[in-house]
This record gives C-alpha cells, sequence and structure tokens, in this order.
C-alpha cells in the first residue's frame, strides 16, 4: 500500500525527522489558507498523486509549455494561481503511465533555499534478510539514470534488523554523502530516524528524494515515497486510514474484498488460477504460445463459488478480455467443488468470452464430468500446454 508524500512525512515527522512545514488542501481556497499559515515568502505546491516524477510531469489540459506538478510560488496569489491549474487536472509524469493521475490534493509547503540535494532510500534486501539503505550524492534525478551511468556515485549500506542501526552506519552514511562536520552528524541521526521509522511502520520502501542541505546547514526530507508491506498492515490501523482508494485500480480494490491477488496486465486472456507459482507458469506458458495474459489473479487454496464468481466479474470488467484461462489444481478443494463453482458464475455472469477450463487433482473426473454436462461452451484442457494452445487459438479466432 502507497501514502501520499504529506501523509509519509507527517508520520515520518513523528519519529523527529526533519520536514518543512506544510498544510494539505483539497481546494483552492485550503491551498491560500494554508499558504497564509506558512511564514512564506517563498512557497511550494506539489500535486499529491501516487507517483514520482511530478515536477517534471505535464498536466494534459494545459498547454506544453505550462509548469508541471511541484511549482514554487513567490506569493499566496501565486499559491492560489497554481491550485487554480492543477486542482482536478491530470498530471502525466514518467510513472503515471500516459493516462497520468487526477490532482485531487495539493501539498503547500515552505519554501526551502536548496544548497544541495541527495538521495537516501531503504528497501527489504531479500537477499541478505536485511534492510538496504541506499544512498547518493545524486539526488533530485532519477536515480535509475544514476545507477546506470555513474553506478559508483552509488552506496549501499546494509542493516541486520536483529542488531539495530549502529553508530557505524551512520557514519558510512555521512561519508558516502561526502558529508562532515556538524552535517555529517546530522546524516548519521536522519538516517537513524529514517531506518527507525522503516522498521515500526513495517514499510517495504521508503525512498527520499530529494533529502536536501539547506542554506542554513539542516539537512531536511524534501520529497518523499513511502510503502508498506500489505502483510503487516493489521498492525497499523493509523495507516490503512491513510488509505486513498481513488489513486488505486477499483478491479485490485474490488479482488482485494474478496482476498483475491489480482493485478491487472496488458494482454488479452484472463486467468484465473489457485496459488502464486501456478498462476507464474500459468502467464509464462501463455507467452510462450504467442499470446498475453491480461491479468495475474490468485484466487488462493479455498476457490469457492463466491471467490470464482467474484474473480470472473473482475476478469470481465477488463474490455480487453477476450478469452479466459481457468487453471485449477484442486488440493484441498476439491475438482467437483471447483467445476460447481466455475459452472454457477460462468452463468452468472453471463459469459460471453471463450473459456478454457484445466482441472486437475483430487476428483478430477468428477469435475471433469460437471463442466461437460453443464450446457456451457466450456472449452476443456488436460494438461497446461494444451490448455495455453486452446485458449489462445480460441481469442484469435474471436480477434
Ligand atoms: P518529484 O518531481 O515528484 O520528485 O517532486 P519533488 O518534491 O522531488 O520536487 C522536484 C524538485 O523540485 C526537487 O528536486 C527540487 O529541485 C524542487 N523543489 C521542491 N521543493 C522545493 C523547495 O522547497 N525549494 C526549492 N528551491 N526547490 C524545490
Ligand atoms: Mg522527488
Amino acid at each position: 500500500m502507497n501514502v501520499h508524500e504529506y501523509q509519509a512525512k507527517e508520520l515520518l515527522a513523528k519519529f523527529g525527522v526533519g520536514i518543512p512545514a506544510g498544510i494539505a488542501a483539497l481546494t483552492v481556497e485550503e491551498a491560500v489558507a494554508a499558504a497564509k499559515q506558512l511564514p512564506g515568502p517563498l512557497y511550494v505546491v506539489k500535486a499529491q498523486i501516487h507517483a514520482g516524477g511530478r515536477g517534471k510531469g505535464k498536466f494534459k489540459e494545459l498547454p506544453a509549455d505550462a509548469k508541471g506538478g511541484v511549482r514554487l510560488a513567490k506569493s499566496v496569489e501565486e499559491v492560489e494561481a497554481f491550485a487554480k491549474e492543477m486542482l482536478g487536472n491530470t498530471l502525466v509524469t514518467v510513472q503515471t503511465g500516459e493516462a497520468g493521475k487526477q490532482v485531487n490534493r495539493l501539498y503547500v509547503t515552505d519554501g526551502v533555499d536548496i544548497a544541495k540535494e541527495y538521495y537516501l532510500s531503504m528497501v527489504v534486501d531479500r537477499a541478505t534478510g536485511r534492510v538496504a539503505m541506499i544512498v547518493s550524492t545524486e539526488g533530485g534525478m532519477d536515480i535509475e539514470e544514476v545507477a546506470h551511468s555513474t553506478p559508483e556515485k552509488i552506496a549501499t549500506i546494509t542493516i541486520d534488523p536483529a542488531q539495530g542501526f549502529m553508530p557505524h552506519h551512520g557514519r558510512a552514511v555521512a561519508a558516502a554523502l561526502k558529508l562532515s562536520g556538524d552535517l555529517a552528524k546530522q546524516a548519521g541521526t536522519i538516517a537513524k530516524q529514517l531506518f527507525t521509522a522503516f522498521n515500526a511502520l513495517d514499510c517495504d520502501m521508503l525512498e527520499i528524494n530529494p533529502l536536501v542541505e539547506t542554506k542554513d546547514g539542516n539537512l531536511l526530507v524534501l520529497d518523499t515515497k513511502m510503502s508498506f508491506d500489505s502483510n503487516a498492515l493489521y498492525r497499523h490501523p493509523d495507516v490503512v486510514a491513510l488509505r486513498d482508494e481513488t489513486e488505486e485500480d477499483p478491479a485490485e480494490i474490488e479482488a482485494s474484498k474478496y482476498d483475491l491477488a489480482y493485478i491487472k496486465l496488458d494482454g488479452n486472456i484472463g486467468c484465473m488460477v489457485n496459488g502464486a507459482g501456478l498462476a507464474m507458469a500459468t502467464m509464462d506458458i501463455i507467452k510462450l504460445n504467442g499470446e498475453f495474459p491480461a491479468n495475474f489473479l490468485d484466487v488462493g487454496g479455498g476457490a469457492t463459488t463466491e471467490k470464482v464468481t467474484a474473480a470472473f466479474k473482475i476478469i470481465l470488467r477488463d474490455p480487453a478480455v477476450k478469452g479466459i484461462l481457468v487453471n485449477i489444481f484442486g488440493g484441498i478443494m476439491k475438482c467437483d467443488i471447483i467445476a460447481d463453482g466455475i459452472v454457477a458464475a460462468a452463468k452468472e455472469v453471463n459469459l460471453q468470452v471463450p473459456l478454457v477450463v484445466r482441472l486437475e487433482g483430487t476428483n478430477v473426473q468428477q469435475g471433469k464430468d460437471i463442466l461437460a454436462n453443464s450446457g456451457l461452451p466450456i472449452v476443456p484442457a488436460n494438461d497446461l500446454g494444451d490448455a495455453a494452445q486452446k485458449i489462445v487459438a480460441a481469442v484469435r479466432k474471436v480477434a
């Protein structure tokens, strides 16, 4: 789960992390009121969307030479003008895709006099079972580009969560950022605060880009992206309360209500599978046969009629879907029960696209009989290869 910049900064501030003063706003009036509460004379008006690259982004509704989603304002009047231009309009950045994202919230902050921009992020490194802190002197820009062209400018410091953040980690961060004296001390402190927040909030990613040195010698978090481990959200109702469903794919929200793991993809074959590994294999074999999956969908161990029906409905929300491949292994749930579920669901949603079903496991013959006797045009498949070939042939016929 992701949150907005202002929400992430408010969370970080609770851990002592320095951030510029700022107030979120949903309307132009609120933006003006926010600016009036800030010291000025420089303000920053920042579009709040779950995507980075806002500064260099473009608004669909504005002329091509208009400014992006992060604007420096020199007066309250300018804050008002920028808020009017941004709210309700669609911001396209390198991270939003072509469709862009509608800006519904703004963050009005105190403008900072920047001396230098740095980069700092943290991720869970599964290979070492530690937290990797990635730091670079090249802040404010596209870190992928830095990693590609000047990888020597990126340092990775790994922290054992059992040991925690030690003073030497802080010194390593300061050294990698080429800081000395008081700024080095501040770098150690802020890195420790960020690590503490990362752990306490069960983040899986925290990116500060840029971390800035101000002209008066302070280190501040100027921009941040934060995402949380969804398996740990039950421990953080305060974080769950920050969820902004307008930023998420409606089909993915619907899927989460039924405990289905669904991710929309760009192809035309809808997949319904139980088990993440089998789902991955199913997507692979569709590609091997020359077509692309329209989604990843894991219905989980207990594929009940209710879940299967919800899954069909979610797959069919996607107009690109030209056929569906069901690939289910009846282990805990027996194949005849699953077949009943598929038949009931296909009838309920009045399925209009070809449906290929591969069942394997306990009571497989009873399951196949139920599908064959259903009166529905369900195409049975004997194994995964057969299933993929049949669904690919079926969608090509439709197309
Ligand atoms: P992003 O484009 O979505 O990554 O948004 P950021 O919050 O990182 O802002 C982009 C850039 O705008 C930063 O790298 C800074 O160069 C600039 N910027 C943002 N806030 C301020 C500010 O308070 N003062 C100044 N001078 N520049 C800022
Ligand atoms: Mg940024």
